[in-house]
């Protein structure tokens, strides 16, 4: 037997024969040619045929997975279309004289490769979008585009390098027992797809693809990552039951999604979700969530190179608006910084870019772009009456809120003198992220209508961890007795002056920490959409009597671990 560690990407537990995926890459002999015009004709012709089979997923993703899904295959037409990567191939076969899959492969590659050396994540994983027509394309031109994934003819579990979108919609769906890949984050397309389609999957699981015996025994939990090949029969029996356990939770959370959290002792908990963009914000909708409780807007600032207009803002939020249909929307203002370079707003890389020029530090030089993103979000709010509630990311000193609070109001004076029809209420709040605002909660919360506590970059900041360092991730838990003190000081000041307070860093989604957040006092839960039903389901465990006193229990423990042993004692 061996076992592997990967990361969970959609949650269960599969169980069956492996079926090795090792697609043949179609090797793109470069030529010079004679005739461009034949080219350029070859290549019109193999779009054409591209755009038919994508349509042809379309329909087929739409039918299996979700109009959501669909979307993804709707983006890869677009690259068909787009201006940038025809000039390319243009080139290529009009001025280097080059047969037109070298063409193809030039520019899709030049394309996938800018996208993948970004560092936002959900960028890189467009590129592998990008592959993926490249792909398709290059095995049409060449004759080669029957479909690999079609073979897949068994019930198995699929173990692969990598998967394109395509693939994982192309594979027989009553044959696809889980997935496992070799590389590729949880926001990579086969994750999202995995998830939409309510299968086991794991991605970054170090495994020989090539020394895999075919139909060998394989489990895959999708909790935790771990993947067993050849595994003994108790091991097959004692996951057997948990698959058991583990579906019959997920039925019983999925039928009560859309249902309101409630305590065992009457207290309604407000479970909303982390939204990054339009298709985040369906899916939440999709799994219950009561509304959002952290819209990230960098989605619009990053990979470009001007500053979105106010129009082009507009248009975002409102769309995202209309999916959450007057739901709470709490959006968080332009969070970016050394970590991610924004070259045509002079953010450059830092040495020490947590302790940066940041989010809304920017404030100082650079008020122009919130004063923008404030107008944008007040005429998308009063366009669709949405439930806005702004919020600043990165606070550490009383003076960056009022500040802020001031080009707030300037929005609010502006956009109402021009005509625009304004929000009528709009929240005004900020993330507790930074120990200096745990520690004078109280202050602040003279000068906001709420908190929201982000765990990840608190965390970070109080034991003194960069979240981006594998090494020390060992160290970086929220479950450190000094980050609970933290919590736990902000909520009692918010609820001293009248505000309430949410968190909506991982945390949050973590059903080990329901009870402990439960019983601090936490007013509002925000997650990942695919994490609601289940921590809606522990809220409905617990008596608030019961939350407070392990949440006072977990207080006054030394360490990391002892919180932890002592939580999975009590939620198990
Ligand atoms: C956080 O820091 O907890 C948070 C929610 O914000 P982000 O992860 O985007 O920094
Ligand atoms: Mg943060």
């Amino acid at each position: 037997m061996q076992r592997f560690q990967g990361i969970p990407a959609s949650g269960g537990i599969a169980i069956g024969p492996a079926w090795v995926y090792l697609p043949e890459e179609p090797v793109v002999e470069r030529r010079k040619v004679d005739d461009p015009a034949h080219e350029v004709e070859r290549i019109n012709q193999a779009f054409a045929k591209a755009r038919e089979q994508i349509g042809a997923l379309i329909e087929r993703a739409r039918v299996t997975a979700g109009e959501e899904e669909a979307a993804i295959f709707e983006a890869h037409q677009l690259f068909l279309d787009d201006a940038e990567l025809l000039a390319a191939q243009q080139e290529s076969i009009h001025v280097h004289s080059l047969n037109a899959e070298a063409a193809i492969e030039d520019a899709f590659e030049h394309y996938a490769n800018m996208l993948g050396q970004m560092d936002d994540e959900y960028f890189q994983a467009r590129a592998q979008d990008v592959r993926d027509v490249k792909r398709r394309v290059i095995r049409i031109l060449m004759d080669k585009d029957h479909a690999d994934a079609a073979s897949l003819d068994h019930p198995a579990i699929v173990l692969a390098e990598e998967l394109a979108p395509s693939d994982t919609i192309e594979f027989d769906q009553a044959n696809l027992l889980g997935l496992c890949t070799v590389r590729g984050g949880p926001t990579s397309h086969s994750a999202i797809l995995a998830r939409a389609l309510g299968i086991p999957a794991i991605v970054n699981a170090p495994i020989p693809l090539r020394e895999i015996p075919e139909d060998v025994t394989v489990i895959l939990d999708g909790e935790t990552g771990e993947v067993w090949i050849d595994p003994p029969e108790d091991v097959v029996a004692a996951l057997r039951k948990r698959q058991a356990k583990w579906r019959e939770r997920r039925e019983a959370e999925l039928r009560l999604a859309h249902e309101p959290a409630i305590t065992t002792d009457g207290h309604v908990v407000e479970v909303v979700a982390n939204v990054g963009n339009i298709q985040d914000a369906r899916q939440a909708m999709n799994m219950g969530a009561e509304g959002v409780g952290l819209f990230r807007t960098e989605f619009l600032y990053l990979g470009r190179s001007s500053m979105p207009t106010e129009r082009e803002q507009i248009q975002a939020y409102k769309a995202v608006f209309e999916v959450m249909e007057q739901r709470p929307m709490v959006v968080r203002t332009l969070d970016v910084g050394g970590d991610k370079p924004v070259l045509y707003l002079n953010v450059m890389a830092e040495p020490n870019p947590f302790l940066g020029w940041r989010a809304i530090r920017m404030i100082d030089t650079r008020s122009d772009v919130l004063l923008r993103q404030f107008r944008a979000l007040l005429i998308a709010a009063g366009m669709t009456g949405a439930d806005l509630r702004i919020m600043l990311p990165l606070v550490s000193c009383l003076e960056e809120v009022e500040r802020a609070r001031e080009l707030f109001e300037q929005a609010q004076g502006e956009i109402v003198r021009e005509g625009h029809v304004a929000p009528e209420k709009v929240q005004f709040g900020m993330m507790v992220e930074v120990p200096s605002t745990a520690l004078l909660a109280e202050h602040f919360a003279q000068k906001v209508d709420f908190f929201s506590i982000g765990t990840n970059d608190l965390t970070q900041y109080t034991l003194a961890v960069d979240r981006t360092n594998e090494r020390v991730a060992h160290l970086a838990s929220p479950f450190h007795p000094a980050v609970l003190k933290l919590i736990a000081m902000t909520i009692e000041a918010a609820h001293k002056a009248g505000i309430w307070v949410g968190l909506c860093g991982e945390m949050a989604g973590d059903p080990l920490a329901t009870p402990l957040l439960l019983g601090l006092g936490l007013d509002e839960f925000s997650m990942a959409p695919a994490s609601v039903p289940r921590v809606k389901h522990e809220i409905r465990r617990w008596s608030m009597a019961q939350c407070r006193e392990i949440a006072q229990k977990a207080l006054a423990m030394p360490t990391t671990s002892a919180v932890r042993q002592f939580l999975e004692y009590v939620v198990e």
